[in-house]
């Protein structure tokens, strides 16, 4: 029977690898798979959807365009790692669509966040996550402002909050494709609130 993820060439990294998988799942996301990072396409066209005027979030965090390095620095980066954890969260239509998104999006963030501690005490010690959706509104929604854009200062969530997949312009449907997930039809299941939507996070490993 052919070994899974056959690009990981030591047994060590294979087991240290699925007790990552493993915890992503302990952690509350709905699947995670282990990908080569050379099935990581990150686009241009999808980092500049995040200008304005396309998405009201630009510049309102360090974790979001113009603060991020896009694109072509995540290609560059991503010469020095090899394995990435992508994983999703499922959460009913009804509630990604009312004002509980900002909670939910927040597990996604909390689960990359951890993966990465995780990863980074398993002995990878690049480790990187990233999340979806702009961190001023998911943990600091009460503040005024994103600490670190308007006082040069430290992120006030240092353990919880990562970077958008969005501004570094990852295709995030070409990572579903090679988890083998199908893209949700946005028009089936029209009617079913309780229809379940995925939400992604990603975790690269060097
Ligand atoms: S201070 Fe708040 S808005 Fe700024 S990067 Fe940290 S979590 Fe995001």
């Amino acid at each position: 029977m052919p070994l899974p993820f056959p690009w990981i060439t030591q047994d060590e990294d294979r087991t240290i690898l699925e007790k990552l998988q493993n915890h992503a799942i302990e952690l509350g996301a709905e699947s995670a798979v282990l990908l080569d990072t050379h099935r990581i396409i990150t686009r241009d066209d999808l980092a500049a959807l995040c200008k304005k005027p396309g998405c009201p979030n630009y510049g309102i965090a360090a974790s979001c365009p113009p603060y991020v390095g896009g694109p072509q620095a995540l290609l560059q980066d991503l010469e020095h790692y090899t394995h990435a954890l992508f994983f999703r969260v499922h959460a009913p239509k009804s509630q990604v669509f009312s004002a509980m998104l900002p909670e939910i999006m927040g597990q996604v963030h909390t689960i990359a966040a951890s993966l990465e501690y995780k990863a980074l005490e398993l002995g990878f010690s690049k480790a990187k996550a990233f999340a979806g959706g702009s961190c001023k509104n998911i943990f600091c929604q009460d503040q005024p402002d994103c600490q670190v854009v308007a006082q040069n200062g430290p992120c006030r969530n240092p353990t919880l909050a990562r970077p958008s997949m969005s501004g570094f312009g990852i295709d995030v449907s070409a990572l579903a494709t090679a988890a083998g997930w199908p893209m949700l039809d946005k028009n089936a299941n029209a009617t079913m609130d309780d229809a379940p939507m995925p939400l992604y996070g990603l975790v690269i490993m060097g």
